[in-house]
């Protein structure tokens, strides 16, 4: 019978051998032969279990770990070669995804699903979904999670983006925002701490759960889809809005005791931040999302003191007709709002875009992209693109069957996502395609996982060029500084002049960006911006390869100096535009690292005076 630990050992003498990368396919054909020993047919080394293993008998075995003999550089080459996904970190960071409680949403959008299991807009099969539920939607119980499951697949974790789903942010109620960010942060800083070894971190993850239990509320899929089977019944039937079921599942019982305690003051986050600032799981990156009648100079300013650095932002289309024909609530002149105030904040905007809404055609959805990539009000930072599909709890069902919406055909839906990408300037990313929906949940509309690959390959073809930022990433690959090419797009919007700085490769493949935002001097935007006039913002400071732990010098393009070369160039652009001072919308994980480049801590910013400023 062969053993997970006689292929380990294989794997670790071969590294040893050879100062060269053994291969995937090395891999394959190691594991296919320790398991053809088994002569049963039977899988028993997996390479998805290979790390794991690895990680567990260096954590409880010390003496089995140490007659391995794994000195510091085999170990990071093993961890390369067994890690799983490694797109996963290719973006220069690890993602921790949490959603917060079931609450009510003050719109009541057409195709937005009604799970009284989630929050507003989400679906319990969601994989974000699933794992909130079992950690009773908690931070710090979701984070604690997330840590554990990338570390075992042999991810960095000592940077952390958050990303924070469900419904509407500036919905809940600020104290519960505050608790709900600060055990964010009590979880990054409480993993891997010196002060805490991993048998406190158990019995503290035990007593927070056992706070739930105590209070009636259940964590099992069952139990949980049980108790909501007789509301959701109702709201399917249209007998009970999601407000009014959610409103009945969560304002009582046991959730209404939890409340007691879900809260937290600004200077208890303040706290966890200053803890974070010098934490083994620091975060460099916080995303909250939101709609646009909800953004307004009061909730950024809280958003900023929570130490938010990205919005989300539902816009879903730019069509006064569909989004009124869709019960948005909302018109785009109100999202042109929301743009100019989140650049005024230096806030990177993420917006959530949709195509085959109802009342759109391909024809208005082309057209409506391209406004939106291209026009002054709007150009945002990052798009998640998708289209509308249809699910059983959302009112487009009856829309459905009453003839009024019906799905594009495959091959049009390819045609109209390869044209929006091909409007899509450089400065823009595009995160997805399609929404985390499992395919049983989707009663019509595109069920294909690949649906990006489809639009990719069709492009291809065309011989089409692709400028967003996604498809040009050099994701995992190594990068030869020397190689890379400073280049500079400007653009103006409604408020700023933009410059997206950005590391290339001589085939146009991105290695790291930087956004500038240069406000206008304008009374205006004067009222709107919460720095002085003369101050310019750097909005957005990221390099690519894989997350590298802090202070190594990592496998791609992180710690080569790219970072400080584009601050250091949009310094020189700010100030030869005659711009007083550089603010940075700095994540309280990255404060050292704008400190070390001359920046002070300033307010909601960190700034760095410019020479000949007064
Ligand atoms: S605003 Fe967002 S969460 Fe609320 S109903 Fe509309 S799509 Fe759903």
């Amino acid at each position: 019978m062969p053993t997970m630990e006689e292929a380990l050992l294989e794997i670790i003498a071969a590294l040893k051998a050879s100062d060269s990368e053994p291969s995937q396919q090395w891999l394959d054909k190691l594991l296919r032969r320790h398991n053809r020993a088994a002569h049963d047919g039977r899988r028993t080394v997996a390479k998805r279990r290979l790390l794991p293993f690895y990680l567990k008998a260096k954590a409880s075995d010390p003496e089995r770990w140490r007659a391995w003999a794994v000195d510091e550089a085999t170990e990071e080459r093993l961890v390369r070669l067994l890690r799983a996904k490694p797109r996963r970190t290719a973006s220069g960071v690890a993602t921790i995804t949490v959603l917060t409680k079931p609450h009510p949403c003050s719109s009541a959008c057409t195709y937005c699903p009604n799970d009284v299991r989630m929050p507003k807009s989400y679906l319990a099969d969601e994989p974000a979904c699933q794992r909130a539920e079992r950690n009773f939607f908690d931070p710090y119980l979701q984070v604690m999670a997330r840590l554990s499951a990338l570390q075992a697949m042999g991810h960095g974790t000592d940077k952390v983006e958050l990303i924070v789903l469900g419904g509407t942010w500036s919905d809940y109620d600020p104290a519960y925002q505050a608790w709900f960010v600060a055990e964010l942060f009590r979880a990054l800083n409480e993993a891997g701490s010196p002060g805490m070894g991993s048998a406190a971190v158990a019995q503290a993850v035990a007593e927070r759960e056992g706070r739930y239990v105590q209070a009636g509320i259940a964590c099992e899929r069952e139990a949980r889809a049980a108790e909501a089977a007789p509301l959701q019944h109702a709201v399917d039937a249209g007998a009970l809005t999601y407000n009014q079921a959610v409103a009945q599942a969560y304002g009582e019982g046991g959730w209404k005791a939890v409340v007691a305690w879900q809260r937290a003051t600004l200077a208890e986050v303040e706290a966890q931040h200053r803890a974070n600032e010098q934490a083994a799981h620091r975060c460099v990156g916080l995303v909250v999302e939101t709609r646009p009648d909800l953004v307004a100079p009061e909730a950024l300013a809280l958003m900023r003191r929570l130490g938010c650095t990205k919005v989300q932002m539902g816009i879903q289309s730019l069509d006064d007709a569909v989004l009124a024909r869709n019960g948005r609530g909302i018109g785009c002149a109100t999202v042109a709002r929301a743009f100019r105030c989140l650049r005024a904040y230096g806030f990177k905007v993420h917006v959530h875009f949709m195509v085959n809404l109802m009342g759109a055609t391909p024809a208005t959805d082309r057209a409506d992209y391209a406004r939106l990539a291209s026009e002054a009000p709007f150009q945002p930072d990052e798009v998640k693109l998708y289209p509308c599909v249809l699910v059983g709890s959302s009112r487009l069902m009856a829309a459905h069957q009453a003839g009024e919406w019906a799905p594009y055909a495959t091959d049009e839906l390819t045609a109209v996502l390869a044209d929006d990408v091909r409007a899509t300037p450089a400065f823009t990313r595009i995160s997805r395609m399609i929404r985390d929906i499992s395919a049983h949940d989707i009663v019509a509309g595109n069920k294909r996982t690949n649906l990006r690959q489809a639009v990719e390959e069709r492009l291809t073809a065309e011989g089409a060029a692709v400028h967003e930022i996604r498809h040009r990433e050099i994701a995992t690959s190594a990068v030869e500084p020397g190689q890379l090419r400073l280049d500079e797009v400007a653009y103006v919007t409604v408020g700023t002049a933009e410059r997206f700085l950005q590391w290339v490769t001589a085939e146009g493949r991105i290695a790291g960006f930087l956004r500038l935002s240069l406000p206008e001097r304008s009374l205006e935007q004067q009222a709107l911006q919460p720095t002085a006039p003369n101050e310019a913002m750097i909005r957005e400071v990221h390099v690519y390869g894989i997350a590298a732990r802090l202070g190594h010098s990592g496998e791609g393009a992180q710690h080569q100096g790219l970072g400080r070369q584009l601050v250091e160039r949009a310094c020189a652009i700010a100030a030869a535009e005659g711009y007083g001072a550089v603010n940075v919308i700095s994540a309280v994980g990255t404060r050292e690292y704008y400190r070390r480049l001359g920046f002070q801590d300033a307010g909601l910013y960190q700034r760095r005076p410019l020479p000949g400023a007064g």
